[in-house]
């Protein structure tokens, strides 16, 4: 197993040129006394959408890298896959995330249910957990309902796991989450428990655990919730975590991983107190926060940027339905909100630039036209060497964009 540093920051960069932008985020965060690990992330979905392929992302990585003279760890995840989507990340990769939200609620084998309950009576009963004042109270029929509901992803995150250690020749020198938030309902602490025995059953090093967490966690807005839920619910998982290690013996440098993580302003400084007040180690997925900064960068740059900015958003608002198919339960988009072509089509490059950057006290700022930028990043794909053209053109406002937005919007607020 390849041990996992403490604090790791998950970047995705959907055209392979923003990397260095990205990773001189890092850089000033280090020299502010934050010592993140940068994880360049992107998923099957985003290589589909794009065309493209992970050994893209590897040489964008390692370029940077090697440019900036970056002498700290950095990983490449293979971000959401899973069996028939995991050959193509194995050799660029050294972080894998697991995704089995699809199977949870597929019935495992009774008869391995069964097994389960008979291994774990510890998980019945009063469960005292350090750091929880209210014991868990779990019955038989809660493991079992547990079980039957979660037993069969975790086989399946198994036989992931297993099938890259294979493909890696037998060595298992990576990085192992297991993701289940792309699913409806949370995953309550106790739930995680049993979910936690159930992986270090089967064999996992686990070292990033990514759970649905209540409330939404929408593409690029912020939280949408109650932020003192979220509260306690972070420190129950933080303290089941604790625990799970001590008690089944899975790595003790087992983290929570928080997907969709950018841009979670109000649940930051909840985030943060927590992480400082247990030691524990954290895993945040970004990704594409940094594509819309390309765009900010694009319309602040104003003449053909800001009229391609606004050809993106045009093109997206007339597939708004497709595009935000693959995305339905991690956005919430109010097509009444959104600006119509024509308005767009006036903007001055301060209007366009106040509608997407992610700053809500702003007037102007659209968290739907923001959504619906998310998840048009199709668009700009299919615009081809015309997009990658106009970030080259204009890379000095783009960079700063990505740069400042990484580092002031989130690695300070979480991590300073
Ligand atoms: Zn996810």
């Amino acid at each position: 197993m390849k041990r996992c540093p403490k604090y790791t920051f998950g970047v995705g960069d959907r055209f392979a040129n923003g990397a260095h932008a990205q990773l001189a985020a890092f850089i000033e965060a280090k020299k502010l006394g934050i010592d993140i690990t940068p994880v360049w992330n992107k998923s099957n979905r985003e290589h589909n959408i794009i065309g493209s392929e992970p050994s893209q992302t590897r040489a964008a990585a390692d370029k940077a890298v090697a440019d900036l003279g970056w002498t700290g760890e950095y990983l490449l995840d293979a971000d959401h896959i899973n069996l028939s989507t995991v050959d193509r990340f194995v050799a660029p990769c050294d972080f894998f995330t697991l995704d089995v939200a699809d199977d949870i609620g597929e019935a495992a084998e009774p008869a391995d249910v069964a097994a389960f309950i008979a291994k774990h009576p510890e998980l019945i009963g009063t469960i005292t957990i350090e750091g929880i004042a209210e014991p868990f109270e779990i019955t038989q029929s809660d493991v079992e309902k547990t079980a039957n509901q979660f037993l069969k992803a975790t086989q399946k995150a198994a036989a992931i796991y297993q099938h890259v250690v294979a493909a890696k020749g037998g060595v298992d020198e990576f990085v192992t989450e297991v993701s289940m938030d792309e699913t409806e309902s949370p995953q309550t602490p106790p739930e995680l428990l049993i979910i936690l025995a159930a992986i270090a059953d089967q064999g996992i090093p686990i070292q990033t655990i990514a759970p649905k967490f209540t409330g939404r966690f929408n593409k690029g807005v912020d939280y949408v919730g109650d932020p003192l839920q979220f509260e306690k619910e972070f420190n129950e998982d933080l303290a089941v975590i604790a625990h799970a290690v001590k008690t089944y013996g899975l790595p003790d440098t087992l983290k929570l991983s928080v997907h969709s993580g950018s841009d979670k302003f109000s649940i930051y400084p909840y985030i943060k107190k927590a992480i400082q007040r247990t030691g524990a180690g954290l895993h945040i997925k970004t990704a594409g926060t940094n594509w819309l900064e390309e765009i900010v960068g694009l319309a602040e740059a104003g003449g053909e940027g800001l009229a391609l900015a606004k050809t993106i958003y045009v093109k997206a608002l007339e597939k708004k339905e497709a595009l935000s198919e693959p995305y339905a339960t991690v956005i919430d988009i109010h097509y009444s909100n959104l600006p119509t072509a024509a308005e767009v089509d006036g903007w001055t490059s301060t209007q366009f630039t106040d509608a997407l950057r992610h700053i809500p006290s702003n007037p102007g700022y659209n968290a739907d036209l923001r959504q619906l930028l998310h998840v048009g990043f199709k668009i700009a794909a299919q615009l081809g060497d015309t997009y990658i053209q106009a970030l080259r053109d204009n890379s000095e406002i783009v960079a700063k964009n990505v740069t400042v937005n990484l580092l002031e919007r989130h690695m300070k607020p979480l991590f300073l």
